[in-house]
């Protein structure tokens, strides 16, 4: 014999009902089964509206009407969809409970108050309907069909709308009345009685728990439980789109996942079939060939974490206070009072120091418990032994759960970096002796946050790096590109690196299943102003995004000076932009130190040197205790091309128009002779050496003396610039006389930092330095007399773009910290 349950998802309609008895007419061919249905879904929903408003005579009839309404068209499915339906017995049901209804909330709402065992009968009609539906759909079945009666043998406390079963005594009269089933029973799930007689129900959800009772009266070889899902997942499927099938659990891993929110179980359900070694299967209506979820007393043995759990609208309470330290008794005080009130606590925590008892309860008592709380501890509240009973609401509970926890290390550790990782604060924590879970609360908006970073990093392995690209110029277009080419083999790889956002100084794009890389473009908006921390918060928050990146490719001022805001949110920030390096020391310090506050990355390795690793390098040489002696480098690639062709005897003005026309210098050619953009770069080394300087202490010689007017527009500065050819190629031919050529060299020496042309012979690293490439020659504690010299291209869209990308790669070297 198989006890069969189906839950409301399995109801929904009447193609759920006309599945769900093609399930039990197939079962029943291998063996004797015992139905146990919840109510059409969303009909207990409705009977506990009318129970809690109460409406008028007119307004509950309205109310009844919309309830008949809603189960008469089930019965019209079913009927249209199966001829045989036997329509009328349904509807004599429909009307004989219909009827019944109103008579119950008519009384009540006479007496303004519906009495909880009023309450109860009401609630429970839904499942007397399920009840009629299968009984005239299966009514033509070889065997017939019987109807077991909860009332008569389902034996309860006399709890109206939560009850607990008295398994024993419920055996016995289960025994003594329902000796003689037909093949096909079927049974009312919810639904209990009273020592008193009256009607009890198990609690929302309760259903499973009726199966778990039944399958124990009648000695059953398996407990089905109808949903639909496939089975227990390693996370609410709801929440984690990736969540994986479990084909077991034990008792107690299924108990405990079952207590702190798995909703695909009631709580109460494990207790009697563990107690009485019944196997439990979790099927999926939809899917009937799934091979589902078993939840037996076989351990594993296997040594991880299962599954991960929420449970949402919790209200915490801390009770604290110097009356407390010490004072024997008050716990059992407070959880008196909480047992008095018939309010069952989610979870404890005390602090060792004994000064306050924090607790969980579900918000719906919270109100009862302060109450309580205060009545109890009057007098110690009055004489400030106490503090105010505080009272926190909107949290979640999030749960590890495993048998093969225990005596694992570590489990806690990674539990806590992940939370931190989602930016997620612990309110409280515990942990039984058991080690079968571990739990926190959490506030609930970030619930989602959480359970998505653990099981990342519990489960899938999976990381994720949710990207917005802002200036799609050059080297946004180049990195665009380059995530297009990659991202599906990095997907493969396990690195979910998705684009949700581009922006450029025409509009903005934002995409919740990330954008499409290959149409970018024709994505784009018209409204630029749409990009704002704010925009890109509210995103990452509504979308629950773990890992946020800005990725700014703009040179854009306005926006260097958001990163303080982006990084205190939460975001990393990747950019080669200089801008906000090379803005004031207090912003300078001001972005480390908000990136450090919120466990985010600041990387901007491509400021110096494009694609080279130079800031890397630097950071790790003075981490390790190196110190800055002197530095060189050749820091722009244009001016590197232009000097290259001086020595070769080209004029500058015909170097910078080829320098131009290939692209190598900004659009603009003075940007780059003006020597600003080399000095940025100074600056940053030299700041990454730990000096405190600001752009005004660099001192810039500028390519074009002072005397040249470079006024006027591009052509104009292009045909002046022939002025200077003569000047230039005289410096460079003295130069050649002393065996040395003309490079435009970025210098720190004894914390002075100049940008200047300098003569340099054979022997100095900058002497082969041109058409293009970058060298940085770095003297310091442990590199000397011989420098470290970092060379190779050190400009141009597609090395900037990859430098940029493999800073963004690195966001996700995060978890290694985990
Ligand atoms: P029924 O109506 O069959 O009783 P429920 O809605 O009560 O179904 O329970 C099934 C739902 O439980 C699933 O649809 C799923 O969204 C939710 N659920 C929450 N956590 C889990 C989990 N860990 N595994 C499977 N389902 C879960
Ligand atoms: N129908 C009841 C409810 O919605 C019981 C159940 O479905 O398990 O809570
Ligand atoms: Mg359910």
């Amino acid at each position: 014999m198989r006890v069969l349950k189906f839950g409301g998802s399995s109801l929904a309609n009447a193609e759920r009902f006309l599945a769900v008895s093609k399930i039990i007419t197939d079962k029943s061919k291998e063996s004797a089964v015992a139905v146990v249905v919840s109510a059409p879904q969303g009909i207990t929903n409705h009977l506990v509206t009318l129970t809690e408003t109460l409406p008028e005579e007119a307004e509950l009839e309205q109310g009844i009407e919309h309830l008949k309404k809603a189960v008469s068209n089930i019965f019209d499915g079913v009927e249209s969809l199966y001829p045989a339906f036997d329509r009328q017995h349904a509807d004599q049901a429909l009307m004989r409970w219909s009827n019944q209804l109103q008579r119950w909330l008519l009384g009540a709402a006479m007496l303004k108050y519906c009495p909880k065992h009023i309450r109860a009968c009401v609630i429970s009609v839904g499942e007397r309907i399920s009840v009629a539906i299968l009984e005239g759909l299966l009514s033509q079945q070889q065997h017939g069909v019987s109807v077991i009666d909860p009332e008569q043998f389902l034996k309860t406390n006399e709890s109206p709308l939560d009850a607990v079963a008295d398994l024993v005594l419920s055996r016995q009269l289960f025994v003594d009345k329902y000796s003689d089933l037909k093949r096909i029973a079927v049974m009312p799930g919810f639904i209990g009685s009273a020592p008193s007689g009256q009607v009890t129900t198990l609690g929302r959800n309760g259903s499973d728990y009726s199966a778990a009772v039944l399958s124990v009266c009648m000695n059953a070889e398996c407990c089905e439980i109808w949903t639909d899902v496939d089975g227990v997942f390693n996370a609410d499927p709801r929440l984690i789109s990736d969540a994986k099938l479990l084909d077991h659990l034990s008792y107690q891993e299924a108990m405990e996942l079952s207590y702190f929110g798995a909703k695909v179980l009631h709580p109460k359900t494990i207790g009697p079939i563990a107690q009485y070694h019944i196997p439990c299967l979790i099927k999926n209506t939809t899917n009937p060939s799934a091979k589902g979820t078993l939840i037996s007393s076989e351990n594993k043995g296997e040594k991880k974490v299962k599954a991960i759990s929420n449970l949402d609208e919790l209200t915490m309470i801390n009770v604290s206070g110097p009356g407390m330290k010490g004072m024997v008794g008050m716990a059992a005080r407070v959880f008196a009072c909480m047992s008095k009130e018939n309010i069952s606590l989610v979870l404890i925590s005390q602090s060792s120091s004994e000064y306050s008892i924090s607790f969980c309860i579900h918000s719906q008592d919270a109100y009862r418990a302060q109450q309580a709380l205060q009545l109890e501890f009057e007098l110690e509240l009055l004489n400030q032994l106490l503090e105010p009973i505080e009272l926190q609401s909107h949290l979640s509970i999030v749960s590890l759960v495993g048998d093969g926890m225990h005596h694992q290390r570590g489990m806690a550790g990674k539990l806590f970096s992940s939370l931190a990782q989602a930016r997620v604060n612990v309110i409280a924590i515990a942990q039984d002796s058991s080690e079968r879970s571990i739990s926190v609360v959490i506030e609930q908006r970030k619930c989602t946050d959480a359970l998505k970073v653990c099981h990342q990093n519990f489960f899938s392995k999976r990381q994720t790096i949710d990207a917005f690209v802002v200036g799609c110029g050059v080297v946004g277009s180049a990195l665009l590109e380059q995530i297009a080419r990659v991202q599906s083999k990095l997907q493969s790889q396990g690195l979910d690196l998705r684009v949700y956002g581009i922006a450029n100084s025409k509009g903005i794009s934002f995409n919740d299943q990330g954008i499409n890389l290959a149409d970018w473009r024709e994505q784009i908006g018209t409204d630029a102003s749409a990009l704002s921390v704010d925009s890109v918060k509210g995103f990452v928050r509504a979308n629950h995004l773990i890992n946020p990146v800005l990725v700014d490719c703009t040179s854009d001022e306005d926006l260097a000076m958001q990163y303080a805001d982006y990084l205190e949110e939460g975001i990393h920030v990747v950019t080669p932009n200089k801008k906000a390096n090379t803005d004031s020391w207090a912003y300078y310090l001001k972005l480390r130190e908000n990136a450090k506050k919120t466990n985010r990355l600041f990387l901007y390795e491509t400021n110096v040197g494009a694609g080279l690793p130079v800031i890397d390098t630097l950071q790790n040489l003075f981490k390790a205790g190196d110190e800055l002696q002197q530095f060189e480098g050749v820091l722009s690639g244009s001016l590197s091309y232009i000097f290259g062709k001086l020595d070769e005897g080209m004029s500058l003005s015909e170097a910078t128009a080829i320098a131009k026309t290939n692209g190598f210098t900004e659009p603009d050619p003075r940007d780059d002779l003006s020597g600003m953009d080399v000095a940025r770069k100074l600056l940053i080394m030299a700041r990454e050496a730990g000096l405190a300087l600001e752009l005004h202490n660099i001192k810039v010689q500028s390519v074009l003396p002072e005397s040249f007017d470079d006024s006027g527009s591009i052509e104009d500065f292009m045909a002046n610039l022939k002025s200077l050819d003569q000047e230039f190629a005289d410096k460079v031919a003295s130069a050649k006389e002393q065996g040395k050529v003309l490079r435009y060299v970025g210098s720190i020496n004894q914390g002075e930092c100049q940008v200047s042309i300098e003569a340099v012979d054979s022997s100095h690293p900058l002497f082969a330095i041109k058409d293009g490439e970058n060298a940085l020659s770095i003297l310091s504690h442990y590199y000397q007399p011989i420098p470290l010299v970092l060379r190779g291209y050190g400009a141009g869209a597609e090395v900037t773009a990859a430098g940029v990308f493999s800073d963004v790669l690195r966001t996700q070297a995060w978890k290694q910290d985990i």
